[in-house]
């Protein structure tokens, strides 16, 4: 089939090189000029995952790994504190894994598409992975977004592990994700856009250099909200469709399980099962609709963890079934100490 890739973010590059080697005729379409074009994203992810999707597209995620986290620290409200024992959670070269993936593929840089493009003529499947952008597919009955942006610093010597820095009333949370070698990604996802903890960061670390400014908002809101996930012959994969966990902002796994649905459903006799997909996205995804909903209680200070006990519940119990997929550990003591003190 002639499949026409929207993004070439993570969703955009996996499913390119995977339809490519599928037999497919594959064309990737970026909007970012190639000298341009940077993976805005903090780079943290779980090994586990990311070793079995490399290990899928040929490539070697031993080759690609920045930082090996052991400890989360966390800085809460009311001068509390938490550490979480990681379990995988690494930073990556994800620039390069893209751009790796991509290699024998045919992509046209700096071309920022729209619903009504020409390019488009002759494809039997256009696939939106624009990420936040959700550039083809028409809009969700709800779009969450949450602001943020980061910076990446040399000079960083005197932190070695993950860092974050959680907001009163879970309405963001400040993050430092290290890198290697004194790198790291020092940044803020932000409803209020006050984005605490950035410019304390630089207070205390004079000798930290900035090398870049980067940033977009992230999609909060879960497929569940994010339908239509298809038009026509356009398909939605990965944040254009909410595939992003809504409590940390984490899209990156989301969106390259996302993509491995989208692969179970496109080999079929009759071509592309749109019901398939839409239901196996919606079934594996569902619980992070009670994610979202703990975040949206909580952001309006309704939150309460007697009537909302369920929704609480059921979160501990699907986030601790995929405690690899994380790459962090899930404790039932330490997730309800962080919900009562944010
Ligand atoms: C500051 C920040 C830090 C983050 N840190 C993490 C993290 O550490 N770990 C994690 O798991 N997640 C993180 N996320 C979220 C994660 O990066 C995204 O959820 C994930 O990249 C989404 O993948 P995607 O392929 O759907 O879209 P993207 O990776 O965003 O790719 C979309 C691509 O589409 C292109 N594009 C957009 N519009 C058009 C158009 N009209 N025509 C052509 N091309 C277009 C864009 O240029 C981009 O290359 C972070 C997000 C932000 C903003």
């Amino acid at each position: 089939m002639r499949i026409a890739i929207v993004g070439a973010g993570v969703a955009g590059s996996y499913l390119g090189n995977r339809l490519h080697s599928r037999g497919h005729e594959v064309e990737i379409f970026e909007a970012s000029k190639s000298q341009d074009h940077w993976p805005v994203c903090a780079w943290g992810a779980s090994r586990h995952m990311l070793e079995k999707f490399s290990s899928e597209s040929g490539l070697d995620f031993s080759k690609y790994t920045l930082h090996v986290g052991q400890r989360l620290r966390m800085d809460l409200p009311a001068e509390k504190k938490e550490y979480l024992e990681l379990k995988g959670l690494v930073t990556y070269d994800k620039k390069r894994w893209e751009q790796d993936l991509l290699k024998e593929l045919k992509v046209h840089y700096g071309q920022r598409c729209l619903p009504s493009s020409q390019l488009f003529n002759g494809f039997d499947y256009i696939l939106d992975c624009t990420g936040v952008h959700r550039s083809l597919l028409p809009k969700s009955n709800e779009n969450f977004i949450i602001p943020a942006y980061e910076y990446l610093i040399e000079n960083a010597h005197d932190i070695d592990e993950f860092y974050v820095i959680g907001y009163k009333g879970a309405r963001g949370y400040f993050w430092f994700f290290p890198l290697g070698d004194g790198m790291a990604y020092v940044g803020a996802g932000d409803i209020d856009k006050k984005y605490y903890g950035i410019s304390e960061f630089f207070n205390q670390n004079p000798k930290a250099k900035i090398l870049k400014k980067i940033g977009r908002p992230i999609r909060l809101s879960p497929p569940k909200r994010m339908q239509p996930f298809s038009q026509h012959n356009v398909i939605g994969v990965g944040e254009s469709i909410g595939c992003v966990f809504p409590l940390l902002g984490e899209g990156i796994i989301p969106s390259l399980i996302c993509s491995d649905i989208f692969l179970n459903n496109i080999d079929t006799a009759a071509g592309f099962d749109f019901k398939g997909y839409r239901d196996q996205v919606l079934k594996r995804f569902g619980y992070y609709d009670d994610v979202y909903r703990i975040v949206r209680l909580k952001m309006a200070g309704k939150l309460s963890t007697v009537k909302h006990f369920g929704l609480l519940m059921n979160m501990y119990r699907n986030m601790k079934k995929e405690e690899l997929r994380f790459g962090f550990e899930i404790d039932f003591g330490k997730m309800r100490r962080l919900v009562n003190a944010l």
